[in-house]
């Protein structure tokens, strides 16, 4: 029989999910729908969402039953905070959903309601001051907000108990169980490989023509993105995507709303940001609906879910064996734009490498880059090891080594990102650490399925969600973030399998 203690929070974490389902779906509508004068009305609507899901997880009925759960069963023992062999009179199931409800009842009551508060305020006026001065490239504008931030961010993680730890703190918010050292070495050992592969790539005489592309109508990309997401798994009876300025992906297994955006001289953004953004919605279609709102139900955090968007998008879609069967469609789609490209010229464009200026729009090789410029500067941040003020230059001096380019303004540089404009730090790491456990997942399913890229060839990608469905979305948060990796793949997280792939594709086109 259940524990009552344990129905009772399970039945509240529901509430608060739920709630955060509604809140979720209003941000999408925000994006994809508001009408312009409508704003005022869905920030009070948003702001109203926000009290009650706070009023939720930090209800002392909660902290109530946690400690009831993480007393001891003879209830002679004091109950102690943050998880541990406290528990283990808990099935292992339930100890996973207490820990990470204990996560969530301390940060939403350790923090006090003034400091929040303040928070929240400055986040809003230093995203309106990141926004001017990056029309106007002046960073002198943007520093005194971003030198707040960072002083918030590290009272923060005071008040967490994280002191002295601050970049750790705001790294395990995002993927439980990393730490700035620990991605420091993997980074370090990504940058030798890399930057050599860059150089080599830049170097080769083969170019890919991406302006060959031209005049794709809208429609027809929709019809045949539909088509490609649709075959990749994605149940659109529990779906939809729509376009937004920015793509994203949004709500719960039970309702994903993804975007994207469409160019008619850039068709390859809106089908690979749409495929990109399926990985995320696949993967929240596959987390356990019966755990919805507790730690069973729930993603694996940030690094885990980008590797889901990334595997999708990059090792799946811009391999040859995908096109093999997506070729022909997408030339029946558009005979004359494509008539005059080769197959050769087609592949080359999915898989073009530049060096940029900007993260966004940088190819899957280059990318890692921007991210280790960031982390680094973060890091240094963090450590007291370098100043706000001193962020363009040392922005100017990373990109120079890592990537070769010099931004020409500030614009292009240093405030490209929104990141920062929302005091969020210890986020960038995911995106890059995503891309390595993708990788390592792509070794691990390749050798688990053989001939899988056959099946790719054939347009038949069941095999893989299958495997992804067992192996990776039915454990839910069972695992923090290098835990996960070593049991999916047998081996600790690496770079080593990114850049093995990362030669075995690029090599191939560009190193004759
Ligand atoms: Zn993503």
């Amino acid at each position: 029989m259940q524990d009552p203690a344990y129905a009772e929070l399970t039945a509240r974490l529901k509430r608060q999910f739920t709630l955060g389902t509604v809140a979720g779906l209003l941000g999408w509508d925000e994006q994809v729908n508001l009408p312009p004068d409508s704003v005022d009305q869905r920030a009070e609507q948003m702001a109203l969402l926000a009290e009650l899901m706070h009023a939720e997880i930090s209800a002392p009925r909660v902290g109530e039953l946690l400690a009831v759960l993480e007393r001891s069963p003879d209830g002679l023992g004091e109950p102690l905070a943050g998880g541990g062999d406290h528990l283990s009179w808990l099935a292992p199931e339930q100890r996973v959903v207490v820990k990470q409800a204990r996560r969530d009842h301390d940060r939403a009551t350790k923090l006090p309601a003034d400091f929040v508060r303040e928070r929240a305020i400055h986040s809003s006026q230093a995203f309106h001051a990141w926004t001017a001065a990056k029309a106007k490239s002046d960073f002198a504008a943007f520093a005194p907000y971003l030198e707040k931030h960072v002083t918030l961010a590290q009272h923060e993680a005071d008040l967490m108990g994280w002191g002295g730890r601050a970049y750790d703190y705001w790294i395990d918010q995002f993927d439980p169980g990393m730490s700035s050292a620990a991605i420091e070495e993997l980074f370090a050992e990504l940058k030798a490989g890399l930057v050599p592969l860059v150089r080599t790539i830049t170097a080769s005489p083969v170019k890919s023509a991406t302006r060959l592309l031209q005049g794709f109508s809208v429609e027809g990309q929709r019809a045949f993105l539909h088509e490609v997401t649709g075959k990749l798994g994605f149940d659109f009876r529990r779906g939809r995507i729509d376009v937004s300025l920015h793509p994203f992906c949004e709500g719960s297994g039970a309702d994903i709303r993804m975007t994207t955006r469409f160019d008619e001289n850039a068709p390859l953004d809106a089908l690979f940001s749409a495929i990109h953004e399926t990985g995320h919605g696949l993967y929240e279609q596959g987390l356990p609906r019966e755990h919805a709102g507790t730690a069973l139900g729930m993603n694996a955090g940030m690094s885990w879910h980008e590797s889901q968007s990334r595997l999708w998008e990059n090792q799946v879609a811009r391999s040859r064996a995908f096109w093999r069967s997506f070729e022909p469609r997408l030339r029946a789609c558009f005979p004359t734009q494509l008539a005059r490209i080769s197959s050769d010229e087609l592949y080359l464009a999915i898989n073009a490498v530049k060096p940029g200026l900007i993260r966004v729009d940088a190819d899957e090789v280059t990318y890692n880059l921007h991210i280790l410029l960031r982390f680094d500067l973060e890091r240094r941040l963090f450590a007291g090891a370098l100043a706000v003020r001193d962020l363009p230059g040392a922005w100017d001096t990373q990109m120079q080594e890592l990537l070769g380019l010099t931004p020409p303004d500030a614009a292009r540089g240093v405030l490209q990102d929104v990141h920062w404009s929302a005091g969020s730090f210890g986020y960038f790491p995911s995106y890059c650490l995503g891309n390595m456990i993708a990788a390592q997942l792509w070794e691990t399913a390749r050798s688990a399925l053989p001939g899988l890229e056959d099946d790719f060839a054939r347009g038949d990608f069941a095999r893989l969600l299958g495997w992804l469905r067992t192996n990776v979305h039915a454990l839910g948060r069972r695992h923090e973030t290098p835990e996960m990796v070593r049991l999916v793949t047998g081996r600790a997280l690496s770079p080593q399998s990114l850049l093995r792939y990362l030669h075995e594709r690029y090599g191939s086109l560009y190193l004759h």
